[in-house]
């Protein structure tokens, strides 16, 4: 079999020759090859080319792919095949999605050629038009908003469809150049959780989820990598491996019945969504009440548990965890599992018993997933499940963690090299459509806009590469159609994608962008445990009709800014893949030269500390090596949360507290009402990455987008298995296939997120979209998207 694929210099002058066409106007058919490449490769080879790529989506795998092409088109798919397969040198192989990567690459539904809209934006009506013209608009439009209403009305919305290092990048080195852009802080997938535990713990950080091996008992709070990173690399393969090599009991906290709960735990407690926090007070008051917390740990390593170790500024107001927890403080309210139970709807003597097994079992290792903390009191919760390795000093341990979500050992990570943005204005990434709407009503203190008490420029032109959450991602998706459809707020909106995806539709110039199989690529782990990798993937087939790459048509477009030299330094593709690699080493990651590494296009390394642990360091010696919070403690009371609650105009529901304490959601089950009496949950789904592989055929049909709804439920609306049932709340309306199951807890439906929106005439959506659902009332720390706190009313359609 023949293991060579396209060669470096051929892929950049395939390209090169097919952008130059392109531009010139001429239109490509499939089965027109321009180069005549696929003839000769069949003359050249009569039995298959394998290409080593990667899955690059934003499951956080990245796992390997290893493309089998035959008259320049991908056939067959395969994994990675690699080492002894050992752990910590084990196969990084693909799930359902990465293997049926075919099925996208040659799907006849993508997009082929660049187009202009011609309809109404978002009426999803283009034209074909050539690169030139293409290329043309986008560098006038971008001229003429840069002069009218300077750098800080560009904006590059989050988009995470392409997840190699070496590619998106290169459209904030463009903007660069051309004097900056609107900066954004967070994401949709972990804001809250990456904006809250700095205040606890100085940073984020978590312990290698394979260090699950060395756990007597684990809790793990909304995780389910058994759906949502089913990869050979990543959190699924080391949960099941942890758990078959060291035999700690499992126990999942989730609304649902998940195929984590199902496959790889001991015991699911379902919890009513957004209380998770509420439940750790109650086990706080147990552990405190039995003596079952390490007195030594707290006193020692943190702040504010109790008043022997307030801040001065909080001493002698009743206002340390302790007090609160016990009923002392200003809620003189004890966090009874009573109290905890009403709220949760978990049993009080489930909650004993669990606050017991945290409290005896040596080490335990508490882990949350990012679904309790992409809610509205998201923040909240997220530091208050970490309070349980805290109570019991389970922090700094191999075994134990930081409560956190997972972690692991990481090769080399670096992008394209750019200068500093000189825009520093920022805002939150969910914050944009707002942004658009009213930009000079977002202030510092009400919307976390930073760099300026308040935005003075609307954003005005978008570059979104490769992301779906124009609307489809993004929440209030009704209302995100009204504000983008006027074409007189953001005036100029390009868009790369592969397919026609609802946020595609809001494009004033289409461009058909080339997959990460079709170009070079880096790739490296995300949460991989105790094996860092990374992956060289090479152009599998040229990009095929009109496709070009993005740093091809962003290289055209420099050109036309007047800054082509200073864009690309006089490198093409594959350079830059050199020396982005190259910087890695540079700057002491254990690569091999590149040469090697391109040859075996994979690079696994173990861990050389056996698994990490998360702040071992500071707990071998916190005095040397103190946190970077503050007081280089653990600030159980956070005097800086103190302020901002003090400070910050929010809303009265929307809760910031100095201790890491419940806070009821603003949207959650105290707001049901008769017309939305239901908790509805998002969840990541099997048969998708976010929006990514949604129109694959056979994934659907593996995967039926479904709203699970308890029997309970279903039985007073009249509904059953795989009727079409209509989900409605005041941000819109969504249709759905039911399936009635005692899998999700009575009063709570569920259903897997990034299903693509479909817009019927009247608005309602008939593609199972749960965004369609999502409020645009950002969380009040983070100012993020609280994607699964929906209240709704479900009815047959
Ligand atoms: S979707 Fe994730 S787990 Fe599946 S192949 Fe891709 S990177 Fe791997």
């Amino acid at each position: 079999m023949t293991e060579t694929c396209m060669s470096r210099r051929s892929f950049v002058k395939s390209t090169s020759a097919l952008a130059a066409l392109a531009a010139a106007g001429g239109s490509v058919l499939a089965n027109q090859n321009p180069f005549g490449v696929t003839e000769a490769r069949a003359a050249e080879n009569d039995q298959d080319t394998v290409c080593w790529s990667a899955c690059s989506t934003n499951c956080e795998g990245r796992c390997a792919l290893r493309l089998h092409v035959k008259d320049n088109e991908v056939y067959w798919v395969e994994t990675d095949n690699t080492g002894n397969d050992e752990f910590g040198n084990h196969q990084i192989r693909a799930c359902q999605r990465g293997r049926s990567i075919r099925r996208w690459l040659n799907s006849p539904d993508r997009l082929q050629y660049p187009m202009k809209r011609v309809g109404e934006r978002g009426s999803g009506q283009f034209e074909r038009i050539s690169w030139d013209e293409a290329i043309d608009t986008i560098a006038s439009e971008y001229k003429r908003i840069l002069s009218e209403y300077g750098p800080e009305s560009i904006f590059i919305p989050y988009g995470t469809g392409v997840q190699a290092c070496n590619i998106a990048d290169f459209i904030p080195r463009l903007c660069v150049l051309n004097g900056g852009y609107l900066n954004r802080y967070g994401t949709y997938s972990s804001a809250q959780i990456a904006k809250a535990l700095p205040y606890l713990y100085g940073k984020r950080a978590a312990n290698s989820n394979s260090d699950i091996v060395n756990a007597e008992l684990v809790v793990l709070f909304g995780e389910n990598a058994a759906e949502n990173r089913m990869s050979g690399g990543g959190a699924g393969y080391h949960l099941m491996e942890a758990l078959e090599r060291g035999h700690a009991k499992v126990i999942v906290i989730d609304p649902r019945y998940s195929d984590s709960a199902a496959t790889r735990a001991d015991e699911w407690i379902p919890i009513r969504p957004g209380t998770d926090a509420a439940l750790v007070d109650a086990l706080a008051y147990v552990l405190i009440t039995e003596d079952l917390v390490d007195e030594e740990f707290l006193a020692t390593y943190c702040i504010g548990y109790d008043e022997s170790t307030m801040p001065e500024s909080a001493k002698g107001k009743n206002a340390s965890y302790k007090d609160y927890i016990l009923g002392n403080g200003a809620d003189k309210t004890a966090k009874t599992p009573a109290w905890a139970s009403e709220i949760t709807r978990i049993p009080q003597e489930t909650i004993e018993r669990l606050a017991r097994e945290i409290g005896t079992a040596k080490p335990c290792a508490i882990y949350q997933g990012k679904g309790p903390q992409r809610r509205s009191n998201g923040e909240q919760t997220a530091r208050a499940i970490c309070m349980l390795p805290i109570l019991t000093g389970n922090v700094g341990i191999n075994g134990g963690n930081t409560g956190s979500d997972h972690d692991g050992y990481y090769l080399a990570w670096a992008s394209v090299p750019m200068e500093d943005n000189p825009v520093e204005t920022s805002i939150s990434t969910f914050n944009w459509l707002n942004a658009i709407d009213h930009p000079t009503e977002l202030t510092a203190l009400a919307d976390g806009v930073k760099g300026k008490d308040r935005l003075d420029v609307p954003i005005k032109f978008m570059w979104n590469y490769a992301g779906n959450c124009l609307t489809n991602q993004h929440g209030e998706i009704d209302r995100a159609h009204e504000i983008l459809k006027d074409d007189t707020k953001c005036e100029f909106i390009v868009v790369w994608e592969t397919f026609m995806t609802d946020s595609a539709k809001y494009a004033d110039i289409l461009l058909p962008d080339a997959m990460p199989q079709e170009q070079p690529t880096y790739n490296s782990n995300d949460y991989a445990g105790n094996m860092g990798y990374v992956i060289l993937g090479e152009a599998a087939t040229e990009p095929k009709f009109e496709r070009r790459t993005l740093y091809s048509v962003l290289t055209d477009i420099a050109e036309k800014m007047g800054c082509k030299e200073a864009f690309t330094e006089g490198h093409d593709e594959m350079e830059w893949l050199e020396i982005i690699y190259n910087s890695m080493i540079e700057d002491g990651s254990p690569l091999p030269p590149f040469a090697e590494a391109w040859k075996s296009h994979i690079v696994k390394k173990a861990d050389p500390d056996g698994h990490s642990v998360a702040f071992k360091d500071f707990r071998e010696d916190p005095i040397a090596n103190p946190l970077k919070t503050p007081s280089g403690k653990i600030e159980i009371y956070s005097e800086e949360l103190a302020e901002i609650a003090g400070t910050w105009e929010l809303d009265e529901a929307d809760i910031i507290d100095p201790l890491p304490v419940y806070a009821p959601e603003n949207g959650g089950y105290l707001n049901a009402s008769e017309a939305t009496p239901l908790q509805m949950t998002g969840y990541h789904f099997k048969g998708r990455t976010h929006s990514c592989y949604a129109p694959i055929d056979v994934l659907q049909q593996a995967n039926r987008q479904q709203v699970w709804i308890n029997p309970a439920d279903a039985e007073s609306r009249g509904i059953q298995t795989g009727d079409r049932v209509k989900i409605t709340n005041a941000q819109g309306t969504t249709h759905m296939e039911a399936r009635v199951t005692p899998r999700v807890m009575p009063g709570v439906v569920a259903a897997g997120q990034g299903a693509w929106y479909k817009g019927g005439a009247d608005g309602t959506d008939e593609g199972g979209c749960i965004n369609t659902l999502v409020s645009g009332h950002p969380s009040p720390l983070a100012k993020a998207n609280p994607s699964h706190t929906i209240l709704v009313e479900i009815a047959k359609a």
